[in-house]
């Protein structure tokens, strides 16, 4: 008999909430993470109203809101700084959630310590250095200098961005190029409203600023631009990531008299993804199985997705092989809604140059006129309305 039927790598978002999931239906589990305490990392604290059902759906949700949730009522989107209306995502999404905001280190805090009120065993301070496929995978883990292996019935892959463990399994990753980026930084004190967050889309300048509220005058504020400008990392930095933000439209009465709270980091907006994560006794979550661009803010809500699906069908088949693959071709199809719709806002907002120009002036027009000709992908969820031919010339105004 295997140590454990189910070993996490990585108790972040993804491998806390499955971890807990799966504990709570009796399963066996080892979450392995490798830091001793949570850091701000700059990820996401922006969780669609898509992700908010599927915290319901796993449960997790109580465990966010109670410890470190907040709920932003409204969504105010403005396009070159002017807004084109402020919309209740409760009321106009259909799970009826709204979305929540939180502190990202918090809740991985939270998460893990409600893994391990589940019984999941958890191990932190401890990195995983190899992971070995097969009928009963094993994990090689390391601590204060010592090697041990552990055998399982499957090994989750939660490790995040650059993940090993998809090396380890024998995965092949594919990437988009390298176009753009986003900066980000927690800020405290801000005047900014606290009851509804803020995007600044200044598509002719290639440019995006967001403002995401968590209460008690603190905000996340990030800003995107294209990969050929540079990015920003830093406290030296902080000035020129507010003019750039206010440049792009975010009310510079947002910063005044606001203090930085964390660090000023940039990351890639490339899609790094595998297809069909499972193979051979190792699944792949989150990130680690797909890392989507952040400009619009997807990840944590598929992998609370893909966490759900994960726990589903290993709990409708004993066969865990077959489960895996089940899990991977359900991720897949979510994955390529997400994915096509992300090119497709990126080639309305964010790409530069004669054409995309083009494109924007057919397209924004009618889109700032019928607000029903932009997919709902990102706050409704993939899966939610067909992302087809169709969709994208209604979007595109080609129709
Ligand atoms: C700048 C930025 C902004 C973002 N904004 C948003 C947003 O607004 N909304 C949104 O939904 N998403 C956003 N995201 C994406 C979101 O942060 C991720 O999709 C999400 O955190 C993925 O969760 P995860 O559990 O897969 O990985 P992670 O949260 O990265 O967790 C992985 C864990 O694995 C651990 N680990 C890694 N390797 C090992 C190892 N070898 N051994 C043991 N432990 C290991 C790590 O320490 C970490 O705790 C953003 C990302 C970035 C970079």
């Amino acid at each position: 008999m295997p140590d454990y039927d189910i070993i996490t790598v990585g108790g972040g978002l993804g491998g806390a909430s499955f971890a807990k999931a799966m504990a709570e239906r009796g399963a066996r589990v080892l979450v392995v993470e490798r830091e001793a305490k949570f850091k701000d990392r700059v990820r996401g604290e922006w969780l669609a109203p898509w992700g908010v059902a599927e915290a319901h759906e796993l449960g997790v949700y109580e465990t966010l809101i109670s410890q470190c949730g907040y709920h932003p009522t409204g969504w105010d989107t403005r396009l070159a700084g002017n807004s084109i209306g402020l919309r209740d995502l409760a009321a106009t999404t259909p799970h009826a959630k709204h979305l929540m905001t939180f502190y990202h280190p918090r809740a991985q805090e939270a998460l893990v310590e409600a893994a391990e009120r589940a019984g999941v065993e958890v191990k932190t301070g401890v990195r995983v250095v190899a992971v070995q496929p097969g009928a009963t995978p094993s994990v090689t883990l390391q601590s204060n200098g010592r090697s041990a292996s552990l055998t399982t019935r499957l090994v989750v892959g939660a490790d995040g961005r650059g993940s090993m463990v998809r090396k380890w399994g024998g995965f092949d990753s594919n990437d988009d190029p390298d176009q753009q980026w986003l900066a980000g930084i927690l800020i405290e004190n801000t005047p900014a409203p606290m009851d509804y967050s803020v995007a600044v889309f200044n598509p002719f300048a290639s440019r995006i600023a967001l403002m995401f509220p968590q209460g008690d005058r603190r905000a996340r504020f990030y800003f995107g631009a294209r990969s050929s400008e540079p990015g920003m990392s830093g406290d030296r930095e902080v000035p020129r990531f507010i003019e750039e933000s206010v440049k792009t439209g975010m009310p510079a009465e947002y910063f005044e008299g606001a203090t930085s709270a964390g660090p000023l980091a940039t990351f890639s907006g490339a899609d790094s993804w595998v297809d069909h994560p499972y193979r051979n006794g190792v699944a792949l979550i989150g990130d680690a199985a797909a890392q989507s661009d952040q400009t619009w803010g997807q990840g944590m809500a598929l992998t609370l997705r893909d966490a759900r699906i994960l726990r589903d069908a290993l709990l409708a088949d004993d066969d865990w092989d077959a489960a895996g693959h089940a899990y991977a071709e359900e991720h897949d199809r979510q994955f390529h809604d997400l994915h096509t719709a992300e090119s497709w806002f990126t080639g309305i907002f964010m790409e530069p140059g004669a054409e995309a120009d083009a494109r924007r002036a057919k397209a924004l027009p009618q889109v700032a006129m019928d607000q029903t000709r932009i997919p709902d992908t990102f706050f409704s969820g993939p899966g939610s309305a067909p992302v087809d031919e169709t969709a994208r010339r209604r979007f595109f105004g080609e129709e």
